[in-house]
């Protein structure tokens, strides 16, 4: 239902890139206002130039939990769906793994969901409407990838930690569901995946037999924040070709 997003406010993290810029274009075009959190300014003034009227920004290291409470917490206000897409890609070999790639990674892909959660749905849950948060995981929440022990580690805990958070917001109307891509190519998937010796054997197990465009993990998003899923809860949605069938 597109018509769902008109006059809504929807908050996207990890806006100023790949599928959160995505997710923020197809918001405004479908009526949306969008407070877009990224970490570049310059990312979130070219959102705003393209934009102009429709989004409203905020330049924040989501890592930070009080940098990121005091600048959301007038931004957060009155929010109806929540995108928490920010994340962050360490691959090193298992051995190589230093603590402070493992504190980053956990920072931005687990504490930030947690926190921002918590400011938006404290609004929500004030002002009694419900609402919708879509927490942008990974296939590599439940395969273990070579190099990812980092990755696939902060993803396996978003998707337990969105179920815990469906289970308890489910009473005050808000939906939390999870979307898992495989491969896309954005920066992020450029640094993992541009080798083909790394993307060959990863293709090959994708039985739709492509990776995933920036479009398609954008009609998921909207899909599972929108009421057409008024009754998905606490789901973990794949878009990933088949990946985790195999
Ligand atoms: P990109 O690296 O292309 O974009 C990520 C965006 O998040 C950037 O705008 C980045 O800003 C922002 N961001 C990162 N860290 C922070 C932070 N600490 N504070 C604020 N903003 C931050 O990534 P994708 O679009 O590819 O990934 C989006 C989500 O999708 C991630 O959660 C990722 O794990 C997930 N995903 C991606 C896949 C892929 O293959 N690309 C596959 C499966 C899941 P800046 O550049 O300024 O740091």
């Amino acid at each position: 239902d597109n018509n769902f997003f008109k006059d809504k406010k929807v908050l996207v993290t990890g806006a100023g890139k790949g599928i959160g810029r995505a997710t923020v274009r197809r918001l405004c075009q479908l009526g949306a206002h969008v407070v877009a959190v990224s970490r570049t300014q310059s990312d979130l003034d070219s959102l705003r130039d393209e934009f102009s009227g429709s989004v409203t920004s905020v330049c924040v290291d989501l890592a930070d939990w009080t940098a990121t409470r005091e600048r959301l917490s007038e931004a957060a206000k009155g929010v109806h769906c929540l995108v928490n897409n920010a994340g962050v890609a360490l691959l090193e070999p298992f051995m190589d793994v230093t603590e402070e790639h493992f504190d980053r990674s956990f920072g931005v892909n687990v504490k930030s969901v947690l926190n921002v959660s918590q400011i938006v749905a404290a609004d929500m849950i004030a002002r009694k409407e419900g609402g919708s948060i879509v927490n942008i995981s990974s296939q590599a929440s439940q395969r273990a990838l070579a190099e990812h022990a980092t990755y696939c580690s902060t993803k396996g805990a978003l998707d337990m930690l969105s179920k815990v958070m469906a289970l308890e917001l489910g009473k005050h109307k808000i939906r939390v569901n999870c979307v898992n891509p495989t491969v896309v190519m954005t920066a992020m998937g450029r640094l993992g995946w541009s080798d083909p010796d790394k993307a060959g054997p990863m293709l090959s197990r994708i039985p739709i037999g492509r990776f995933a465009e920036e479009q398609d993990v954008v009609e998921a998003i909207l899909f599972l924040l929108s009421d057409s899923a008024a009754m998905v809860h606490a789901c973990i949605l794949p878009v990933d070709g088949g990946f985790l069938a195999t």
